[in-house]
């Protein structure tokens, strides 16, 4: 096992893509073998040393930012032990892109998706995480089958999809609060009438349990995939086109562009159309059979909904991975935005049902538009979850963002909308969570959290506000 107490050396493990600044810990562990991780574990808890479990530290809500105590990084454990016709065994520690290169070689597919994929695999699990393709395949729980995990106290448990109860626990009962009806939620512990027990660390943000080994599900890579980047002069145009290829089309993807967040692409993309008013990334699988048809249905519904003719397509995995990097760019120039003016990040990663998009995407226009800030709203928007992100260029600005902000999460919790579709609660979005669940709700998670790790070691600070857990 490898251990850096050197501040230069752990200093990178100290953050993530939130920007909380002012994370600490003694030292950083990074185990090679679940043994290894059980000891750790296991002496944390003896001393009641917290834990922060750390995957790439892409993640957006300071999941990862420490408190004091340790930093478990799983970075060694980056092994793929196997790939075989429809599932594949890995360590938590390996890259997702890796991951997903290694399955497409074998002509199969890992759906999840997240825009970064620079994220570990049992960072993916650890958050639920979506993506483009969740709109086709759904979250990374789907793809779920088998996980290792090693509790607080040093238990390694092996949970697998279909079992209900926990083998070496017993007397735990399955949460009795329901999922928001939104297409996807990765706010505070799963909860369904169905669920599985593995369900429950699926999304756990590191407060249940340290992800060592992960079986995933995987489906055939399709023959082909045609994809397109598509402009619009104006953006009622590009929500009637949404609509109209939600209903008549079968797309994998759907993501939305609008015109601020274009300006910031323009940077980069000096290409796109000086008239465009926003733009939608959109992926379809083909066959040899179907993919004419299906380029036709596409062009035929561009056409009746105005789009520019000269909009992007591309066939090939070469021209799709740049249209995919264009994708990617936009929250990664947001990040360096935030990073420059050294500003809390005001992001939105809410989502709701499908009757209520139109009122909350509503909302974030007419405040937006006149609020004097600067903004860019862009994302998942076949899935009903589209990034605000508020741009402040000084601590007024700020205030103001986070005004609106809480503006909106009032919105979406009244119509049964979630706190978070994918990236999580964390440490930035905890004292959120109140207007999206009850307090019993609440206190129902916090007692699964108590029953795996009475000494609240692990992910100190993430989903929970300390009132929740000490009550
Ligand atoms: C530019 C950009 C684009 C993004 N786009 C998306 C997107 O489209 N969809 C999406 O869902 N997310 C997105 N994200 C967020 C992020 O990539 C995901 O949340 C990702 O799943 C985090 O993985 P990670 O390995 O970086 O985890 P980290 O940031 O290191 O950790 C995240 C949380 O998981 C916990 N954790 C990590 N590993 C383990 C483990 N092995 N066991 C237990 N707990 C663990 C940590 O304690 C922490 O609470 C984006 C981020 C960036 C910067």
């Amino acid at each position: 096992m490898h251990v850096k107490s050197n501040p230069d050396e752990i200093q990178s493990f100290l953050s993530d893509a939130s920007f909380i600044r002012d994370g600490y810990a003694d030292r950083v562990v990074l185990p090679e073998t679940i043994q290894e991780v059980s000891e750790i574990l296991s002496a944390a808890n003896h001393d009641h040393t917290p834990v922060t479990i750390s995957g790439a530290g892409t993640g957006t809500v300071g999941g990862r930012v420490p408190f004091g105590g340790i930093v478990l990084a799983t970075d060694r454990l980056n092994r793929i032990k196997s790939i075989e016709s429809d599932r594949a065994v890995a360590e938590a520690g390996v890259i997702l892109a890796d991951f997903q290169r290694a399955v497409d070689q074998k002509g199969l597919l890992y759906p999840p998706d997240p825009t970064e994929r620079g994220c570990f695999l049992g960072g993916t699990v650890a958050t639920n995480a979506s993506g483009a393709r969740t709109f086709k395949y759904g979250p990374t729980r789907n793809y779920i089958e088998r996980l290792k995990v090693v509790l607080a106290s040093g238990e390694v448990l092996e949970l697998r999809r279909g079992e209900k109860n926990f083998s070496n626990i017993s007397n735990i009962p399955l949460p009795k609060y329901r999922p928001p009806a939104t297409r996807k939620n990765a706010a505070g512990y799963f909860g369904s009438a169905n669920m599985d027990a593995i369900d429950l660390f699926i999304g756990s943000e590191g407060t249940l349990a340290v992800i060592c080994e992960i079986e995933t599900r995987l489906v055939l890579k399709p023959q082909g995939l045609l994809s397109g980047i598509v402009f619009f002069a104006n953006q009622a145009d590009v929500l009637a086109f949404v609509a109209a290829a939600r209903a008549t089309l079968d797309a994998r993807a759907l993501e939305f562009f609008d015109n601020e967040s274009l300006n910031f692409l323009r940077e980069k993309y000096p290409n796109i159309r000086a008239d465009a008013a926003g733009a939608i990334f959109f992926e379809q699988e083909t066959t040899d059979e179907t993919e004419e048809s299906i380029l036709n249905d596409w062009l035929a519904l561009l056409d009746q909904h105005h789009a520019f003719a000269d909009s992007w397509f591309a066939t090939n995995e070469q021209d799709q991975a740049r249209l995919r990097e264009f994708r990617h760019q936009l929250p990664v120039l947001m990040n360096e935005w935030f990073a420059r003016y050294r500003q809390r990040k005001v992001s939105t990663d809410m989502a709701v049902p499908d009757e209520a998009f139109a009122g909350l995407f509503r909302l974030y226009y007419d405040t937006l538009r006149t609020s004097g800030l600067r903004y860019t709203i862009f994302g998942h928007i076949g899935d009903n979850h589209v990034h605000v992100n508020i741009l402040p260029r000084d601590e007024d600005e700020g205030a103001r963002a986070r005004e609106l902000y809480a503006q909106f999460l009032k919105y979406a919790a009244s119509v049964g909308g979630t706190l978070s579709a994918e990236h999580g609660v964390g440490k930035l979005k905890r004292e959120y969570l109140r207007l999206f669940y009850t307090d019993d709700q609440l206190r129902e998670m916090a007692a699964l959290k108590k029953t795996f790790d009475p000494n609240g070691i692990l992910g100190r600070g993430n989903i929970f506000s300390e009132d929740f857990l000490h009550a």
